[in-house]
C-alpha cells in the first residue's frame, strides 16, 4: 500500500502508512474552512498517534476529543505533553514516555514503522483551556520530521519563521515532502517560506497555514512566484481542503 496524506486545512493532516497505521498532525478539523470538519472528526475510528507541534488552539484543535475516543497516543515534546494532559485533559495513560520526546531525539513508534524527530520552530506555545483562561507554559514549539518505513519522509514545519538551521533538517534526513506554513502574520509568508524550502531542498512542497482567517494572506500563487524566482527545484503541490493524495516512497 502507498502512504496516504489528507489535508484538513490550516496545519492539520492525516497520514495513513503502508501498514495501515493512522497519524494525525495538529488535528484542528473543526476549522473555519473545512465544512465537513465536525463529521470527519466524529467519523475517525482508528487513530494510532496524534502529533502536535505546539499548544496554540489552531494546532491542538480536536486532539483531546479524538484522543479520548480513539485511544490515540499523544506525540509531543515533554512540556507540551505535560500541559495537554494537565490543562486540557488529554488522557495521561496515552501520553507517556514512549511517545514524548524533545529536540534532537528520534522516537521509533508503531513497531518502528514511524520515526518522529522533534526539531525547533520559532514561535510561541501558550496552552489555553479556553478564551478566558490564562495561558499555560507549553515549552518551545516544534517542527516534526516524520519518516515512514517504505514511504516518504515528511517535514512539518509547525508554525515558524525562517531560520538558517532549517538547513540541518536535511543533513540527517532526506526530506521528500515539506509541509510549510506560508500564511504570513503569525508565521512565515510566501517570501520567507520560499527561502525555507531552498534551505531544506525537499522533493515536494505542500503549503499550509493560509486562508483560514483573513489575516493569513499568503497564497499558493504568491508562494509559487517566490519559489520560481529562486529557481527552487521542489515540486509545488497545492492540496484542496479535505483532499487525499497517495505518495510513493
Ligand atoms: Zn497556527
Amino acid at each position: 500500500m502507498e502512504t496516504q496524506l489528507t489535508w484538513y486545512g490550516q496545519s492539520a493532516f492525516k497520514i495513513i502508512t503502508p501498514a495501515g497505521n493512522v497519524l494525525l498532525i495538529d488535528p484542528w478539523l473543526t476549522n473555519p474552512v473545512f465544512e465537513k470538519g465536525k463529521d470527519e472528526a466524529a467519523a475517525l475510528e482508528r487513530v494510532d498517534l496524534i502529533l502536535v507541534t505546539h499548544g496554540h488552539a489552531d494546532h491542538v484543535g480536536n486532539a483531546v476529543e479524538i484522543g479520548k475516543r480513539t485511544r490515540a497516543k499523544l506525540v509531543a515534546t515533554y512540556d507540551l505533553s505535560a500541559a495537554m494532559t494537565t490543562v486540557l485533559g488529554y488522557p495521561t495513560d496515552l501520553a507517556n514516555t514512549d511517545t514524548t520526546g524533545h529536540f534532537g531525539g528520534t522516537l521509533k513508534l508503531l513497531d518502528s514503522e514511524v520515526s518522529v524527530t522533534f526539531v525547533p520552530a520559532w514561535h510561541g506555545t501558550a496552552v489555553e483551556k479556553d478564551g478566558n483562561s490564562p495561558p499555560y507554559y507549553g515549552g518551545n514549539p516544534s517542527g516534526l520530521i516524520v519518516a515512514i518505513r517504505g514511504g516518504p519522509t515528511f517535514y512539518h514545519t509547525g508554525d515558524t519563521d525562517l531560520f538558517s538551521d532549517m538547513a540541518l533538517v536535511s543533513r540527517f534526513n532526506k526530506i521528500d515532502i515539506m509541509l510549510v506554513c506560508i500564511g504570513d502574520h503569525f508565521t512565515m509568508g510566501p517570501v520567507r517560506a520560499a527561502e525555507a524550502v531552498k534551505l531544506v531542498a525537499p522533493r515536494t512542497v505542500i503549503p499550509m497555514h493560509y486562508g483560514t482567517f483573513p489575516v493569513l494572506t499568503g497564497t499558493p500563487e504568491m508562494f509559487n512566484r517566490e519559489l520560481k524566482q529562486r529557481h527552487v527545484k521542489a515540486d509545488l503541490r497545492v492540496m484542496k481542503i479535505g483532499q487525499t493524495i497517495k505518495l510513493s516512497e
